[in-house]
This record gives structure tokens, C-alpha cells and sequence, in this order.
């Protein structure tokens, strides 16, 4: 015997009506004016915070989506003109309070609605997808009911509902309902993934007047309700399930750093480190502790993590404020090690290689893939992750031909144009460059000149600001350090775990503290990152008289030295990379103008980089 059963639907359409009605009506009255070429009705979840509607939201998206529009079309909160029916509108929520991990989702979140925080790595071309079908019967003419169409497959009665035979059913394209769609695919973001972890992707449909909003780099909270297709295993209906996003809404981030978070404490920290004198030693000791060595390098990494200040001028020009930086070495110098230790203290940084990479290289590829159904598909590469970053590119020598010359659009003015089949598409790539390269036969050889041994074109050379030639010569007193540092590195490791252990009682604290000075870096790296952040976001230092003489001086001074034919040509480009080292010096101690004392330290630099690949 079955029980009968009565399921209480709770119906909030009155609810919603009423808030609407109180909260909405300056976006009702606009939507009126402008439907359908405008036919959305954004609503900021903070507003329903404290309501109950916004759990209900939350737990049973697709009712209360259903409920509001129902709100919408049976009070008729809209007025249309005559002839119009407002069932394009689409209710869109944005502002969630809470954002879920792509690698978090888990099967108990099927259905409801979630916000997803990540860069997005590919984008499809927007296409129209048919949402409700009309056939008509080829024995007796006449049309069907509208059929609703879902995600993925298509639906199609295999006999004609009307005379009942088995016959062919042609579309009437006229009756059917068409909406434009686009898949996207997000990825988590670089800077919320712990040391090596692959991020984790999600793919999003996306329907109606959110197609075409996004490119591939963009930083997104995607918004919508999470929903699962079932998989089929060469022909067999697989008891696992694939997930997608449902998209309802986008919201598009923009600002640089905005993921560090600056406390009041944090900021006294910060101004007593810029005050201190030795701030700008502190930094580049910071970086790479474990390191022996290298101190140009390094001083060089701090000045990329600061930055110059990006211009964009009057005449719609952009200017760069990025410092790219190249170490061309020989094998084993501690390149690679250099390079990952920068992306982890960078936000937003990305490590890859020149040669493996992905399909879509260093910089953007277009392809007709699975993944776009045969449309195409645009997917970002490394500069273009690593946008408002940085971008480390290990083994540079041996990327690909194509990526070869992308990469001079990318780093100069910082974005990527790919025109290819149905897609043209600029995408930003507005990151400093640290690029690793061996020499042109892997190692240096010491009778050639070094200018000659780097397997590099010159147009591409004279886009980094700084060039490090690192060489890898026997030095019986340079040897000896690095040997001592690497084994108290090593050992000191030793001596943390074994006391995390046991106590050890002879081991004193003061001889703990001397053994690890060497590698503890001065600064901690979380409160360096908070400083680069708040100098990136605060400080935009002004060359002062002196510091713009100094630089033209040196600068003419070069221009002379360097004529003739050499490997690293001597432009107009090196008088930018002056201004930008020197604003990027004058940020490390957030000072709001470019003196003399910042113009002296990067020329001497410049200058010992110089010395081996422009001039002798
Ligand atoms: P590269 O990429 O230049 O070929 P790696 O970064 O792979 O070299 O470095 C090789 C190894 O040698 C690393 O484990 C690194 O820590 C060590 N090493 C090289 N030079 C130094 C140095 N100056 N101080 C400490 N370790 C070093
Ligand atoms: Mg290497």
C-alpha cells in the first residue's frame, strides 16, 4: 500500500515580488526601457544576505530562479511595450559570500549554486545553440510541440507524435529557439596552489548576453549552479559522472595584487622596513637565501618584483613598466633554483619551460579541439597566466619557433594578438619576464665572445632590461664558499628535523640560530610579498632633476661605446630600461621621487651587464 504523500512547496513568489517591488525598482523601470536588448536583472546576494530566500537560493537554485521570474511575469513588473513577452529575462546573482576551490567541489554541491574563484584558460568561439525544437512529419506535414533541448545531446522523437509513424521529422527552423553559447575552461589560480601543486580546471557553459564577455587570462568569479552529465564509455552509460558550471553569472577581477591582504600591523612592519637603510640590501638578501652567491642577480630579481610605473600616454601608447630579465648560464649555476624561488614569492607567478609548455606555449594558440565541439578554441599560455606577474621561462633556447616571435609583441607591448580562422583576439600579458637560457653550445667557452655564445636574436636581446652572463669557472675561494654553504644548507635542514624530534641538550639555541643565519632569509617572504604589494599599489616614485641627468649622461655615454656591431644593440629601448630600474629602486625603499642614490645603484648594474654583451 503506498501512503499518499504531500511535498510542501514552499512557493516564495510573493516574497520575491515584494522585495523586488521595495529594492529593484530603478533596475525594473531601466530593463523596461531597454528589454530586450538589455534583458538581464542583476541582483547582489549581499542584499538577501539576511534573508531566508538567500539559503533557499543557495540550496534549490533552479525553483528560485523560476520563482523570481514567475514574480516578473505574473505581477508584471516589467512594462513592455506592446507585442513584447519577457521571457528572455534572466535573473542573475552575483557576490556570493563564499567561493569554492575547483578542487574542493564535491558531489554534495550538484544543483546548487556555487561561485568559482580562477583565471580562465580557454574560451570557445560563441556559437548558437538550439533550446527548444519544432519538427515537422514527413508523412503527415504537420508540426510537433516545441521539444526542450538540454546541454550536450540532442533530442529528436524518433516517430511523429501526431499520425504516430515511424517517419522522418525535418527541423522548422523558423519555430525553433536559438541562445548563444560559449565554453569556457577556468583554472585555480597560481597563487592559491601550495608549492607544485597542478592546478585543477572546471568548464563552464555560458548562455545569452554573457557570451563574448571574457578572453582566456582573465581573472573571474564565475557564479552558477553546478551540474553533472552522466558519462558513456564507448556506447555504455558509465555509473560516473562529469561535472560543469551552469554559468549565471560573471564578475570580471581586475586589480594587480588585490589577493594579498594588508593588515594595520602589516603596514607598520612595512614603513619600518622602508625606513630602515639597509632595506634595499634586506631585499635582495631575501631573495634566494639558500644561494650562495649571485648578489647581482638578485638585486636584479628585487628590482623585477617591484617594477618600474606603466604610462599610458595621451596619444594611446603604452609604456611598460615591467623589467624583463635574462640569465644566460652555464649549466648547474642554480638558474632553475633561481627561478622558482622568485615565482614563489611573486603573486601570480608562473613557472614553465621554453620547450615542454603546453599546447598553447608561451604565449596564446587557437585550435579545433574536443573541447569546443568543432568550434574553435583560444587558450592562453604562460604570459598570458601569468598576467600582473610574473612569468619565470626556464630553458628559453628551446622554445618554439613560433612562440619565438610572439614573444616580441608579448613583451613589448604586453599583449598577444591571435588572428586566426573564426578568432581574432588581443589578450593581455602585462608581466615581467625571467627568462633562463644556456649558451649557444651549452657551455661557455672562454676563448669566444661571450656576446657571440648567446643563441638569441637581437630584436629579442634588446627587450630585457637586464642581460646576466653567468659563468661557471673554477675559483678555488668561490668553490670553497659554495661548498660550505650548500652542506650547512643541507645540514642545518638535518639539524630542524632531528630537534623537532627530540630535544637535543648540547645543541644550544644561540648555535642553532648562528648555523641557519646564512640561509634564513632577513625578511620573511610573507611580509616581502606584503611589501611588494603595497609598494606596487601605492607608490609611484618621479625622477628628480639629478636622477634624469645621470640617466641621459650614461645613456649618451653608451650609445657611443656600443656602436659598431654588437650581439645586444644599443636603443632608445636601454634609456626605458634606465627609467624603469631606477622607478623600480626608488619603490624598494617607497620613495615618492627617483634620486640620485637610486640612479647610481641601478647604472652600476646596468653597467657590469653591459660590460659583457654591448661593449669591452
Ligand atoms: P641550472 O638551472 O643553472 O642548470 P640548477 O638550478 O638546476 O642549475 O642548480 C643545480 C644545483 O646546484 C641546485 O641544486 C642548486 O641548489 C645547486 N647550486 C648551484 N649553484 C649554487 C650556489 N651558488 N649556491 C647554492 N647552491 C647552488
Ligand atoms: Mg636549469
Amino acid at each position: 500500500m503506498t501512503e499518499e504523500v504531500t511535498v510542501e512547496v514552499t512557493d516564495n513568489v510573493g516574497e520575491w515580488t515584494k522585495f523586488l517591488k521595495k529594492q529593484f525598482k530603478r533596475e525594473l523601470a531601466e530593463l523596461s526601457r531597454e528589454y530586450p536588448h538589455k534583458r538581464s536583472l542583476t541582483i547582489d546576494f549581499r542584499k538577501i544576505l539576511n534573508n531566508k530566500l538567500a539559503f533557499e537560493l543557495l540550496r534549490s537554485p533552479g525553483k528560485v530562479l523560476g520563482d523570481i521570474r514567475d514574480a516578473i511575469v505574473q505581477n508584471k513588473l516589467l512594462k513592455l511595450k506592446d507585442g513584447q513577452d519577457p521571457d528572455q529575462i534572466n535573473i542573475r546573482f552575483t557576490n556570493l559570500p563564499q567561493k569554492t576551490d575547483v578542487r574542493d567541489i564535491r558531489a554534495d554541491q550538484i544543483n546548487t549554486f556555487i561561485g568559482i574563484e580562477g583565471i580562465l584558460r580557454k574560451t570557445t568561439e560563441v556559437r548558437p545553440r538550439i533550446v527548444s525544437a519544432v519538427f515537422r512529419c514527413r508523412s503527415c506535414n504537420k508540426n510537433t510541440e516545441p521539444v526542450p533541448q538540454g546541454y550536450g545531446r540532442f533530442d529528436e522523437p524518433d516517430f511523429c507524435p501526431n499520425c504516430e509513424r515511424k517517419t522522418r521529422l525535418d527541423l522548422v527552423m523558423n519555430r525553433c529557439r536559438f541562445v548563444d553559447a560559449q565554453k569556457l575552461r577556468i583554472q585555480e589560480s597560481p597563487e592559491g596552489l601550495r608549492g607544485g601543486e597542478q592546478p585543477q580546471t572546471l568548464d563552464i557553459d555560458v548562455t545569452d548576453d554573457l557570451t563574448g564577455m571574457v578572453s582566456p587570462g582573465d581573472r573571474v568569479v564565475v557564479n552558477g549552479i553546478l551540474r553533472s552529465v552522466q558519462r558513456i564509455n564507448s556506447g555504455q552509460k558509465s555509473t560516473l559522472f562529469d561535472i560543469y558550471l551552469e554559468c549565471n553569472s560573471i564578475e570580471i577581477a581586475e586589480k594587480e595584487f588585490e589577493e594579498v591582504s594588508i593588515t594595520e600591523e602589516d603596514e607598520a612592519k612595512i614603513m619600518a622596513l622602508a625606513r630602515d637603510p639597509l632595506v634595499y640590501k634586506k631585499i635582495a638578501r631575501s631573495i634566494a637565501p639558500t644561494i650562495y652567491g649571485t648578489d647581482d642577480v638578485k638585486e636584479a630579481i628585487a628590482l623585477q618584483l617591484f617594477g618600474g610605473i606603466a604610462k599610458d600616454m595621451p596619444d594611446g601608447s603604452h609604456l611598460r613598466g615591467d623589467v624583463h630579465v635574462l640569465l644566460v648560464g652555464d649549466p648547474g649555476i642554480a638558474k632553475s633554483q633561481i627561478l622558482r624561488y622568485v615565482v614563489k614569492l611573486s603573486p601570480r607567478g608562473i613557472y614553465t619551460s621554453g620547450k615542454s609548455s603546453t599546447s598553447a606555449g608561451l604565449t596564446a594558440t587557437a585550435v579545433k579541439d574536443e573541447f569546443g565541439d568543432g568550434r574553435w578554441t583560444l587558450e592562453a599560455g604562460a604570459l598570458v597566466l601569468a598576467d600582473m606577474g610574473i612569468a619565470a621561462v626556464d630553458e628559453m633556447d628551446k622554445m618554439a619557433k613560433e612562440d619565438r616571435s610572439a614573444l616580441h609583441e608579448a613583451m613589448e607591448q604586453q599583449s598577444i594578438s591571435v588572428a586566426k580562422a573564426g578568432i581574432t583576439a588581443t589578450l593581455k600579458s602585462r608581466c615581467a619576464l625571467l627568462g633562463a637560457a644556456n649558451p649557444k653550445l651549452g657551455r661557455f667557452d672562454q676563448f669566444v665572445p661571450i656576446g657571440e655564445q648567446i643563441d638569441m636574436p637581437p630584436s629579442l636581446l634588446s627587450r630585457f632590461d637586464l642581460i646576466f652572463v653567468m659563468t661557471d669557472q673554477p675559483e678555488v675561494e668561490r668553490d670553497g664558499a659554495i661548498a660550505h654553504h650548500i652542506i650547512k644548507t643541507h645540514s642545518v635542514g638535518e639539524l630542524i628535523k632531528q630537534h623537532a624530534y627530540t630535544p637535543l641538550p648540547e645543541v644550544d639555541e644561540a648555535y642553532i640560530e648562528r648555523a641557519l643565519a646564512p640561509v634564513i632569509p632577513d625578511i620573511d617572504p610573507t611580509l616581502l610579498r606584503k611589501y611588494i604589494a603595497h609598494a606596487k599599489r601605492t607608490c609611484f616614485p618621479i625622477l628628480s632633476d639629478g636622477a634624469q641627468d645621470a640617466l641621459i649622461a650614461y645613456y649618451m655615454r653608451l650609445r657611443d661605446l656600443a656602436s659598431g656591431n654588437k650581439p645586444v644593440p644599443v636603443t632608445a629601448r636601454q634609456l626605458e630600461a634606465l627609467v624603469r630600474l631606477a622607478e623600480a629602486s626608488a619603490r624598494m625603499r617607497l620613495s615618492n621621487t627617483v634620486d640620485t642614490e637610486d640612479t647610481d645603484r641601478i647604472l652600476k648594474i646596468v653597467d657590469a651587464c653591459l660590460r659583457q654583451v654591448a661593449y669591452d
